[in-house]
Formats: C-alpha cells, structure tokens, sequence
C-alpha cells in the first residue's frame, strides 16, 4: 500500500473518477441522485418557508382563501416532495444495493486478464485480498460502496449547509435594524458571524479528519490480521487435505492458539474504532451547541428588537435545526469520505496494473496441413523478482505435425519451456520463433488458441461437466461428448444422470457427480481434445498415477492426437520412449535429443543414467516401463 500522502487534489481526482466509475456501472444512478439531492433539499426548506408564510398570514389577520390556500400548497407539496423522495430514493438505493457486487465482478475480470506473471506476485494477491476485505470484512471500512452511500449525504449536506448559512447572513445583516444608525456596526456583526462560523467549521473538520485519520489506520491493521484469519480458518483448518493433518499431528491446540490470537487482536482494533468514533462525534457536539447558541443569541436579539417577525423565528428556528444536523452529518461524511480516498485509489490501482506483455497483431497464418515451425533461438529465463536462469541459451528447433516428448530431472526445466511456448511468460532473453516470425508478433489470443495444454495441476472446476470440457456457456454436445469418449469416459457418460449437464462435483450441486482423480485427468484431456489445437501438449497430468499408468495414457493419447503436433512432458523416460524425438533437459539446457534407440546407446549421456536409475524403481521384467 502505497504511503504518499495524496494531495486534495489527487484526492478529488479518485473520488470524481470513483464516481463517474459507480454511476457508470449503474447509469440510472445519475439522474436518480442528482433528482434525489434537489428533492431532499427541497423537502426541508418547503415545511419551513410556508409555516412561516402561514404564521405571519394568521398574525397579519390574513382572508380565509389566503390562508386555505396556503395550508393546502403546504401540506401537498410536502406529500408530494415525500413521496417522490421515497421512489427515487427506493431506486436509488435498490440500484445502489450492488455496487460492490458489480465492481467486484471487474476486479474478478481483471484478475483473469492480467499478465500471467502477476498471479505469482504475492504484492498483488494481498491488493486483490484487501480491497475485498476492507470492502466486505471490515464493517467502518471502505472504497467504492462506502463512496456510493456517501457521495449523496456529503453534497446535500452540504448545499444544506450553504442554504442556511445563506439564511443566517440574511438574518445577521437585519442587525441593521438593532444598530439603526450605525451600518458598520451591522457589517461588522455579519462578518463576525462569518468568521466564527469558519472558525468552527475548520476545527470540526480538523478534529474529525484526525479521529478519522487513526479510525483508517486502525482499519489498515486490520487487513494482515485478516489475512491470516482467512488462511487459518478457509485454507487450512477447513480443507480436507489439512484435516488429516491436523489430526495426525494433533495441531488443534497450536491452530487455536493462532486462531484466539488473531481474534484477539482484531478485536482490540474493533474497541479503539469506537472510542476513536465516539472522541469524533463528542467534538461535533461540542462545536455544534456553541454553533447553535450563538444563532439563537443572534435570533433573540432580532425578536426583542423587532427586526423579524415571529413567523420568520419559526422558519429560523426549523432551518437551525436542520443546519445543525447536517453540520454534523458533512463533517463525519466528508472526512469519512478523505480517508476512504486511499482504499478507491487501492481498487483503481489494481484495475490499473499495466499488462507489461507486448501483444502484437500480426495474424497466425492458418494452414489446413498444421504445419507450423517453433524455434528457440538462444532463450534464456529467470523467473520475475528471482536471479537464477531457469534456462540458459537454449535452442531447439522443431518441425510441427511431429512428436516432441521433453525429458529430464524434476526442476530441469521443463515445464518453464512449456510456459515460454505458450506465452505465459517471455524469455528474458532470446527469442521464439513461430514459422520464421517471433511469437510476440503475433495477435495474443489467435496464438494462444494454438495450443491445448494439460497441466500437471489441472483442475476441473465444480461447473456442469459440458462445459467443463468445452469452456464455454454454449457448445457443440456432439464435439463435447466425442472427446469425453476419445479420452475413456464412455462409461462415466453413460451413467450421468444429466448427461454433459451434470455438474462435476457436489460442493455447489447435490445432484452433482463425483469423479475420482484419473477421471478428473480424462476431463482435462477431454478438454483438450475438444478445443482441435494444432498443438497439444502434456505437461505431466499423470504425475500422481505409477509409471505404467503413465505411459499407457502417454501412448493412447498419442494415437488419438493424429496428425496434430503433440509436446510431452515427462520425468519419466518410460513414458516418452514411443516418441520418435526425445528431448533431455538438464539444468535450463538442451543436452540431448534423438529417439529412445538412439539415446540409450550413448553411455555417457545423460539419457542413458537416467534410464538405468529409474529402471532398478521399476522394472516388470525385462523391459523397464
Ligand atoms: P520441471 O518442469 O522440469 O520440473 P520447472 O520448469 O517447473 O521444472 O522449474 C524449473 C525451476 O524453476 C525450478 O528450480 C523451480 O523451482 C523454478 N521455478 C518454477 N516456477 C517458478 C516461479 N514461479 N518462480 C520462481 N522459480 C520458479
């Protein structure tokens, strides 16, 4: 969180754009609040303006018709201001009702089209976390729903406030009438007013923005603590994998005693929110019944010297009382609103974050033959915020509608090739080629759309399994239940009570099926079947089965890719051994390549050691597999 203190400037700046930015999610919202501030305005003064006009009319022994007519544009008017107050504000606050939802919703968006690197940025996820912890677990927190219900109290306060301080320099410069005679007297006694009325305004503000200030800070140190509670308690205590452990460690005291800990704390913060709170609105009462005092001074001066009439003391006296009101309500909201400056600022900065990648715009050439070319020319890689090279001047070439499987120890390197090709990342340094042309050329999406990877830690998410494997709302039933099938879950298909509209999973569906772990494999292969890449890739999703598993889904999976160009990624030699071009990783470099038959001949090689070392694991006769 940045600690620049923000100019009031840059502060009217990220409120006006916070919201241009609500209203714009919500475009009704701009004629219903602007409408909404005049009403509510209106419906004051009205009460106050005719019960005057209506006094004075008895006093002055005013006709009947007068009278009449006046109670009537009295009492109508103020129904009518009532009841078109409470539609538009029924509107406004319904429309209103879902701001976070719908500024959620971006922030979710943009989380999913950011530059991938940012998602290992730990700096970013805690942004993501404490904008939705201050906007949703923090009941005096803040930032775009806390503007929103704010924004209209602030401006009708405040042009309330400036309709009676109006009123009152009126009534002070009546003061003319106490000094007859004697007109600087009278100026004088108006700009006294003015004076002292500024002078309480600014401490009011001053002592409000301070008790304001700490309630924020207070509210800042609180999001760490948030932070952890939400692991302890969401991603760890109440998952299935850290049950077993908790269990078998025994760790419940030592969770508790995190868990006590931290709600402690909070609580602290929670009890020097309120008396901070409760500091702020002892001042606002303090200044506001010296405020007060002072115009009812002024006020029984005026009556005891004639200088108004009674029914201007009844319209004086309503306006006071209203004045003092939002007096108190403009000074909490508008230093509410400072403070909450920060935290919109906080929701702008992570609609902001650049995408850093270079998205070019040439189109991928489209060849029915699936004839592509890939090159790594010279690439070398660190991972952003780490100084070691993951890969180091590494070159391959290959010629596309073949087979490359990747070989080579665990953390060699592979997968970081794989995240190179595919453009999650960009090499430090080198290039990549795609048929002679660098792949950041290239239109960003049309070349991701060349690839269907299956990653080591796919998940299938709990949506409804057609979906699941199409990754779309609509789809082709046919092409989705084809490649279920291609991929071995004919049976599963078969026993589905919903067919493809099953969901998979039961967290969100009863009716939802359950699949085990090689089932939820055969779903991500099916989802790359579907999707007819050119390219497909396997990155290791058999990582948990045995080794022959894996090379039987190595295999079938080679047969059912046809003509198409097929990456895979494996640790184990056994299972890439079908594959004509064998690629060995070592050390972020490209050691060796060749086919199995090839490889193992070379002794000194890197193939051959590995293939003897994970033979002796698992040998089934005399064939390692
Ligand atoms: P392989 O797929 O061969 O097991 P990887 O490509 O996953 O290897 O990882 C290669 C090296 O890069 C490992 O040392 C790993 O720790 C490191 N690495 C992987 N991902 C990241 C990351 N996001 N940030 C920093 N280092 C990483």
């Amino acid at each position: 969180m940045a600690e620049k203190k923000l100019t009031v400037k840059e502060m009217l700046k990220i409120n006006i754009r916070g919201i241009n930015f609500i209203y714009k999610l919500i475009p009704w919202n701009y004629f219903l609040g602007f409408t909404l501030i005049i009403v509510w305005v209106l419906i004051d003064y009205w009460t106050y303006i005719f019960l005057a006009i209506l006094v004075d009319n008895i006093i002055n022994g005013a006709a009947r018709e007068v009278l009449i007519r006046n109670v009537v544009i009295l009492v109508g008017g103020h129904i009518t201001l009532v009841v078109l107050h409470w539609i538009l504000a029924h509107y406004y606050y319904y429309c209103g009702s879902n701001v976070w939802e719908l500024a959620n919703v971006q922030l979710n968006r943009k989380i999913m089209d950011m530059d991938y690197e940012y998602m290992e940025s730990k700096a970013i996820q805690n942004l993501r976390r404490d904008i939705d912890s201050m906007a949703r677990d923090n009941a005096d927190g803040g930032g775009l729903n806390k503007l929103f219900w704010n924004v209209l109290p602030v401006i009708s306060s405040g042009v309330n406030i400036l309709i009676m301080l109006f009123y009152t320099i009126y009534l002070a410069s009546k003061s003319s009438i106490v000094f007859a005679g004697e007109p600087a007297k009278a100026v004088l006694v108006v700009f006294l007013f003015i004076a002292i009325f500024a002078l309480l305004m600014a401490l009011a503000l001053y002592k409000n923005n301070y008790a304001q200030k700490n309630i924020y800070k207070k509210n800042e140190e609180m999001l760490p603590l948030f932070r952890q509670i939400h692991f302890y308690t969401e991603e760890y205590i109440s998952t299935e994998k850290c049950g077993k452990i908790i269990r078998m460690f025994q760790q419940q005291n030592l969770l508790s005693y995190y868990i006590e800990s931290l709600f402690s704390k909070l609580n602290g913060k929670v009890n020097s929110i309120g008396r901070l709170d409760e500091t702020r609105n002892a001042w606002s009462g303090i200044i506001e019944t010296v405020f007060s005092g002072l115009i009812y001074f002024i006020l029984g001066v005026m009556v005891l010297n004639n200088a108004i009439s009674v029914g201007s003391v009844c319209l004086y006296a309503g306006c006071i009382s209203r004045f003092l009101f939002y007096f108190s309500k403009f000074i909490k909201v508008s230093t509410e609103l400072a403070g909450n400056t920060k935290y919109v600022k906080m929701y702008f900065d992570f609609l902001d974050i650049p995408n850093k990648k270079y998205k070019g715009t040439l189109p991928v050439e489209k060849r029915d033959d699936n004839k592509f070319a890939i090159e790594f020319h010279n690439v070398s890689f660190r991972y952003p915020g780490s100084s070691k090279y993951v890969l180091k001047n590494f070159s391959i070439k290959f010629n596309i509608g073949e087979r490359l499987a990747v070989v080579g120890k665990n953390g060699s390197g592979k997968t970081t090739f794989i995240k190179l090709l595919c453009r999650l990342y960009d090499p430090t340094e080198g290039e990549i080629f795609l048929n002679g042309i660098d792949i950041r050329k290239y239109d960003y999406k049309e070349y991701l759309s060349l690839f269907s990877v299956v990653f080591q830690d796919f998940k299938i998410p709990a949506l409804p399994l057609g979906q699941n494997v199409a990754a779309s709302v609509e789809y082709d039933r046919e092409k989705a239940e084809d490649a279920l099938r291609r991929a071995g879950l004919s049976s599963l298909l078969e026993k589905l009570p919903d067919g493809l509209g099953t969901p998979v999973y039961k967290d969100f569906d009863k009716d939802g099926v359950d699949i085990s772990g090689g089932e939820a494999q055969k779903v991500a292969i099916a989802r790359a079947l579907y999707h007819d890449t050119p390219f497909v890739i396997l990155d290791e999703p058999t990582a948990a089965l045995d080794p022959l598993a894996e090379y039987e889904i190595y295999s079938r999976f080679d047969e059912l890719v046809g003509t198409k160009t097929a990456v895979y990624i494996s640790h184990r030699l056994s299972s890439c051994q079908f594959c004509n071009d064998i690629l060995v990783i070592d050390n972020g470099k490209a050691v060796q390549r060749g086919s199995h038959g090839s490889l193992i001949k070379e002794k000194e090689g890197l193939y051959y050691k590995l293939w003897n070392t994970q033979a002796k694991y698992y040998k089934t006769g005399s064939e390692a597999v």
